[in-house]
């Protein structure tokens, strides 16, 4: 019996009831399971850590998690503390303190769920987005200089290393080949941004001849949200640099239906750290607390897990439980107009996954 260490990190606002959910599935399949199980440790770092000790995390937090085979996080972020200080001091540490540098977000509309587009049929839209998750705009560089007073200026400067666009493009083209349409756009913005996305660009045409089989494109990012909304079939696997897919991959989450579905892993995929998964939305400050949270994200992102620790049938078996309970209207949470709990859903799922081993059995 295999037994995996998973580190539970609910953070703030409704990650404090989405992730004890998604470790209600895991434990409803380890339970079942006779191949394996699951042992959680719980860390209760986020907003009100810092408020008792001046920081979202302890200097020492990521030695407690970098012997954890996976890692399944909430959400950052806190009404009372400004949000560059909960991002940063805690799930950004985590992504770039274990080079987490692929980050991934597969859309596709799920049964029973109504997306925002006319004329879009649910097997229109099943993307993958691979997001640069280690540098570029986000990487930190910068200061400010005469705060306060009239000649205050501030800079964020975006960083692209050689190494870093090889890495992402190469798992870009990789995924894009193991998926049936072998399909990669290249989003870039070469246009205006005429030195760092010039060189992405002189990099995706490079990797691209490792992949001879995969069909790829570049679409600009402005041209790429319009193509998103209106030929939604014309795109498979996506990639960008850290900024432009943080935006594409909400717009991707809304047009599948809800931001409350949408799940992303934070990968390592060299293995030499944990990787993190973790629904895409965050605190949803006018929600907490309240029991309605959509929990579906969490439940995707435990499916990503399950994959990454090579439990595939495990994986399979609850993505088929996520469907069903989205396919039942009854089982709808507010956010996709229904009237459902994050209790109810929790518990139609691991009911749902009981039955399946009986069968399987
Ligand atoms: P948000 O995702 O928290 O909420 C946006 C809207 O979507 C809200 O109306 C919310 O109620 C709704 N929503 C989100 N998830 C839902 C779910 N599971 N079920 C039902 N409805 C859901 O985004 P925001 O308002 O921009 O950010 C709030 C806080 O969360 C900020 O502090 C922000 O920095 C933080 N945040 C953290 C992360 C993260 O840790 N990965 C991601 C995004 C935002
Ligand atoms: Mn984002």
């Amino acid at each position: 019996m295999k037994t995996y260490q998973i580190a539970t990190i609910p953070g703030d606002g409704i990650g404090k009831e989405v992730v004890p959910a998604g470790r209600q599935v895991l434990e409803a399949l380890g339970a079942a399971s006779n191949t394996f199980k699951f042992s959680f440790e719980d860390f209760d770092w986020g907003g009100d850590y810092y408020r008792a000790n001046g920081v979202m995390m302890p200097a020492d937090g990521l030695d407690a998690l970098r012997n954890k085979d996976a890692i399944l996080f909430g959400s950052a972020g806190d009404p009372d503390i400004a949000d560059h200080i909960t991002l940063w001091g805690l799930r950004l540490k985590i992504c770039q303190g274990f080079d987490q540098y692929a980050n991934v977000r597969p859309t596709r509309i799920l049964p029973g769920i109504d997306g925002p587009l006319k004329r879009c049929a649910p097997e229109d839209l099943n993307w993958v987005i691979v997001r640069e998750n280690s540098e570029g705009e986000y990487s930190g560089v910068g200061g400010r200089v005469h705060q306060g007073h009239p000649i205050e200026a501030a800079t964020d400067v975006s960083m692209m290393t050689r190494v870093g666009v090889e890495r992402i493009l190469r798992f870009a083209f990789k995924l894009a080949q193991s998926r049936p349409r072998k399909l990669l756009t290249v989003i870039t913005k070469s246009n205006a941004q005429r030195h760092a996305m010039v060189m992405w660009d002189e990099i995706a045409l490079q990797v691209s001849k490792e992949f001879p089989d995969v069909k790829w494109d570049k679409e600009l990012v402005d041209a790429a949200t319009a193509r998103m909304v209106n030929r939604p079939a014309t795109l498979d696997t996506i990639v960008a640099t850290n900024l432009h897919a943080d935006i594409l991959s909400d717009l991707a989450a809304a047009l599948a239906g809800s931001l409350g579905i949408a799940p992303t892993g934070n990968i390592d995929p060299e293995r030499r750290y944990p990787s993190m998964f973790e629904p895409i939305h965050g605190s949803a400050f006018d929600i907490m607390g309240k029991g309605l949270a959509n929990p579906i994200g969490t439940f995707w992102s435990v499916v990503m897990l399950l994959e990454h620790l090579g439990e595939q049938e495990a994986a399979n078996q609850v993505m088929r439980a996520i469907e069903s309970v989205t396919a039942t209207p009854a089982l709808h949470t507010r956010d996709l107009g229904g009237q459902a709990t994050t209790a109810e859903v929790t518990k139609a799922v691991c009911d749902f996954l009981g039955k399946q081993e009986r069968v399987a059995a």
